[in-house]
């Protein structure tokens, strides 16, 4: 019987569609019953391949798919190899100023991504005498027109008009780089500029003036003239209630006595002691007796009369804390810290000094001894960057220069001034310099070498 049926099989004719359509549906369906005959090819190719067969929409879409994956690819590494091919080579540059050239380092002319010159090169297109040293450069042309740039400073003056360079311009031994889109666009309206980042060349020439088309500057100046504007010279009387046109001698004292600098690299010798120093009028902190505040006698005018608009203003509970710093006091201050994180975190003598010198100065070295400056608290608060946070500090933010005062160590100015953001501490300069460094957003070093 068994041979006979065996032999039935073998005779039977080839299967049709749609018998294997009805075949593969029962085997479907009996998957989750799976028997020890199973007539299909039990490989994953074939399993793949009857399932492709089967779903042929599927088979299509996989099909557009991996297609897309090979176009993609393809696509992205000629876009690939076309930025490698367009990206600036890191060679050295030859830049070409009329019929002299020179070779300038990449690391020159390309500084965080943006392109440099150095402008005492370009200075010899004409006859410019460049004077300055290592915080400032100035550049004096024939016509006497000038630009001045100061190392690690946004800002340029051009004849007395603050610029915003956006980048900062780096002196570096002789070398002075700035921005050359500054310098096309300002310095020299009239230059003409050709710059190939393939084979790394610059050429610089004269043009006439007008026939480049790139006359109008991108570059606004940041508003600032010679006088300072009726805005700030009238304001007290306006917004404070007191006229300070009749105090001007006071809040704008125009006397280079009272832009002393005083840094970690320029100290005041230990005998130093202002001559005219004077008792504080205004409130100061009850920790001390009134005669321990002492500032110079015209800052400390310039004060009361600060602190008197701030009260106007509704600001309660600001108290002068710290004022004129005697070369022995801070020592005493110096030593007393250093002790202190001796025994605190059993530092050796170096290492506490060394700790302490991050936020104190050294005897010289604090501009408390010129008593020209102020260190302000509110109510309870201490010498933390908390008083940032109070109503005197958003006060004195916008106004302390309309008195004379700046905000002496800006939290984005640390790498110039070298102390860390001290947001209670307010110098004293005079309203037109306070003015200055005020609308140009820059620190008291930045001014004095753009001054210069
Ligand atoms: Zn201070």
């Amino acid at each position: 019987m068994k041979k006979k049926i065996k032999k039935e099989k073998i005779e039977q004719p080839a299967l049709t569609d749609e018998q294997i359509e009805f075949l593969s549906a029962h085997n479907k369906k009996s998957n989750s019953h799976p028997t020890t005959d199973e007539p299909f090819d039990k490989s994953s190719y074939a399993k793949t391949r009857r399932y492709l067969k089967k779903h042929k929409f599927f088979a299509v879409v996989i099909t557009v798919a991996i297609l897309s994956v090979i176009a993609t690819v393809v696509l992205l590494s000629v876009y690939t190899a076309s930025i490698i091919a367009n990206r600036p080579n890191s060679d050295d540059f030859t830049v070409k100023i009329g019929d002299k050239k020179y070779t300038a380092k990449y690391e020159d002319i390309m500084i965080n991504d943006i392109m440099y010159i150095d402008a005492t090169k370009i200075a010899t297109l004409d006859e410019v005498i460049i004077s300055g040293d290592a915080t400032s450069r100035k550049f004096t042309l024939p016509s006497l027109q000038y630009v001045r740039f100061a190392n690690n400073s946004n800002v340029a003056i051009v004849d007395g008009e603050y610029f915003d360079m956006g980048q900062k311009a780096i002196i570096k031994g002789n070398m002075c780089l700035v921005p050359i889109d500054f310098i096309s666009k300002i310095f020299y309206s009239g230059l003409d500029i050709q710059i190939d980042t393939e084979e790394n060349n610059i050429t610089i020439g004269r043009v006439e003036i007008g026939s480049n088309g790139k006359n109008d500057p991108i570059y606004e100046p940041l508003g600032l003239t010679t006088e300072i504007g009726a805005d700030v010279t009238n304001v007290a009387y306006e917004q404070f209630g007191f006229d300070s046109r009749l105090h001007a001698t006071i809040l704008d004292p125009k006397s280079d006595e009272y832009l002393l600098l005083v840094n970690h690299t320029n100290p005041l010798s230990s005998t130093y002691i202002p001559y005219d120093l004077v008792q504080l009028n205004c409130d100061t902190n009850p920790a001390n007796p009134k005669s321990y505040y002492n500032l110079r006698e015209i800052p400390a005018k310039a004060l009361t009369l600060m602190m008197d608009a701030m009260k106007t203003s509704g600001i309660e509970g600001i108290q002068a804390s710290s004022t004129y710093r005697s070369y022995k006091r801070q020592v005493e201050i110096v030593d007393s810290y250093i002790n202190h994180k001796m025994s605190k975190y059993s530092l050796s003598y170096e290492d506490a000094k060394k700790e302490v010198l991050k936020t104190s100065a050294l005897p010289g070295h604090s501009e408390h001894q010129t008593g020209l400056c102020v260190d302000f608290v509110q109510g309870t608060s201490s010498l933390t960057n908390d008083f940032e946070n109070s109503t005197a500090f958003a006060w004195l933010k916008n106004n302390a220069h309309k008195f004379g005062f700046i905000l002496r160590y800006p939290s984005t100015k640390e790498a110039i001034t070298g102390y860390d953001y001290e947001p209670w501490h307010y110098r004293f300069v005079g309203r037109t310099v306070a003015s200055r460094i005020y609308e140009a957003n820059i620190c008291f070093e930045e001014y004095l070498a753009l001054s210069k």
